[in-house]
């Protein structure tokens, strides 16, 4: 099978008809598309490498869908709607079966969300996924890193921790295999392999949140980005944080390490005024996307945890020692 096969017999569709920002899809030496008058572009791209971000015992189908899933996440971080994206391929060899399972699981995920595949390339090399995403916004409505105020409030959209403790028990972690539920691997192996990008909730959100972001590297850390970006500080109240069913028997310090430094969440981070709260509401609930406030922003620089009783407590370092 050649390489022109391959794409004709995977990546081209004679199925669904194109949406109408389509002007050209696969097959000429550019895909054209329109994005609607007025609009912004706003483009991602995220590689996935194996023995970096997958395993290679991988299902094809989940892979195919996380590709692109954290492409679309980082659409949903900036509140952009999406139009189309390429793909880049590199393949140890054309093995139908996994191209198959790996073109299924994209294409349900890129019909979801109307946004087709118009592109790519294809070669031979190490398995090596690279998506670009295209997307459009309003002008002036992008949520962006820097854009957090004090006195903010900020929200998480679903709840942490799950993906990252699925990755534990997966890597036979003793703390997790202790702790964990009978029968939460298959979900939780769910949530690390099948997010769902909070595209809805982001496009609600455009024009009326201040800053957001996507969360793939944990709460914590990426918390900071937003921080630093804004030149502001931050206080969370790591009792409001929403606690997964599968999350709730385990200890203490290492349920708060899941939930501040989990990592591959694809949950939504974000920070609007409190004279916002009922459209934030409002937008939780259009979406369909359940929101929690779980901390403040405020001008005092750095990240602090607080109790109850609205007193500091430790931070849980990352890279954390999970007692393995
Ligand atoms: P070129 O040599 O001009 O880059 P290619 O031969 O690489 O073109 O690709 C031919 C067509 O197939 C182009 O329209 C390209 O966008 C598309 N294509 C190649 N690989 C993929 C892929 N993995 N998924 C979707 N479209 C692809
Ligand atoms: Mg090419």
């Amino acid at each position: 099978m050649g390489e022109f096969e391959l794409i004709r017999r995977h990546f081209l569709r004679n199925g669904p008809p194109q949406p109408p920002q389509v002007v050209l899809g696969i097959g000429d030496d550019c895909a054209l598309l329109q994005p609607t008058p007025g609009h912004q572009l706003a483009i991602s791209c995220d590689m996935l490498v194996q023995g970096r971000h997958f395993f290679a015992d991988v299902d094809p189908a989940a892979l195919g869908h996380k590709a692109l899933a954290v492409n679309l996440s980082d659409l949903a971080a900036m509140g952009a709607r999406p139009l189309g994206f390429a793909l880049a391929l590199a393949l140890p060899q054309a093995d139908n079966a996994w191209l198959s399972a790996f073109a299924q699981g994209l294409f349900a995920l890129a019909d979801a969300h109307a946004c087709p595949l118009v592109g790519g390339d294809t070669t031979r090399g190490p398995l090596n996924i690279c998506i670009t995403v295209f997307g459009e916004l309003r002008p002036g409505q992008a949520l962006r890193r820097g854009a957090a105020q004090p006195g903010d409030d900020l929200y998480l959209s679903g709840r942490t921790g799950e993906a990252r403790l699925a990755l534990e028990l997966i890597q036979g972690t003793g703390w997790a295999r202790q702790h964990a539920l009978p029968g939460a691997l298959p979900r939780l192996r769910e949530r690390l392999e099948r997010p769902a990008p909070r595209l809805a909730l982001g496009q609600a959100l455009a024009g009326l949140a201040h800053a957001a972001l996507d969360l793939s590297d944990g709460l914590a850390g990426d918390l900071g980005h937003i921080l630093q970006a804004s030149g502001v500080g931050a206080d969370i109240h790591p009792a409001l944080l929403p606690v997964a069913p599968d999350l709730q028997a385990l200890p203490e310090a290492q349920r708060l390490d899941c939930l501040l430094n989990g990592g591959d969440d694809y949950e939504l981070l974000f920070t609007a005024a409190p004279a916002q709260r009922a459209a934030v509401a409002a937008a939780a609930q259009a979406s369909q996307t359940p929101v929690q406030r779980i901390g403040q922003i405020s001008a005092t620089q750095g990240l602090r945890l607080l109790n109850a009783a609205g007193e500091p407590v430790a931070l849980t370092p990352r890279g954390f020692d999970h007692f393995a």
